[in-house]
């Protein structure tokens, strides 16, 4: 899918949200900003949380986005600071990917094709083709459990 201009925008602001907040990390080689916007047209923003179990910028931002009422996302975007202060789009992780199926099921996510240099806007479940997907409940009245 073609960028629009609220993407771009969308982008800007990933990209403000991780500059702002690069005091964090002394080490700016996995300093994230996330922008996610709703189908309300608001925006939400989240950055990465780096301890032993990190959390990633998406999670921050999809979590703000669902305590503050939403519950339909439309776009997300994720900008990595380098350590020249430079940024680039990144894509999502497989975790992320997998939150993205369970929590935003029409929604898009930009990213970048390493190959070409391009950054393009495609659909959640491009990113996870053949996602987890629990087909019956457990039996718990089984006695070999
Ligand atoms: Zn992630």
């Amino acid at each position: 899918m073609k960028l629009t201009k609220q993407d771009c925008a969308l982008i800007e602001i990933a990209t403000k949200v991780a500059k702002d907040n690069c005091d964090i990390y002394a080490d700016l080689s996995m300093h994230v900003g996330c922008a996610v916007r709703a189908k309300s047209g608001k925006v939400y923003v989240g950055i990465n949380l780096k301890t032993s179990h990190s959390v990633c910028a998406e999670q921050v931002a999809i979590g703000q986005a669902y305590a503050c009422g939403e519950r339909e996302l439309d776009t997300i975007v994720a900008v990595k600071m380098n350590k020249d202060g430079g940024t680039r789009v990144v894509s999502p992780c497989g975790l992320c990917r997998y939150i993205f199926d369970k929590f935003g099921i029409s929604l898009n996510v930009i990213v970048e094709d390493v190959a070409s240099g391009k950054i393009l806007k495609v659909p959640a479940a491009k990113l996870l083709p053949y996602p987890y997907k629990r087909e019956r409940k457990l039996n718990t009245n089984r006695s070999d459990l």
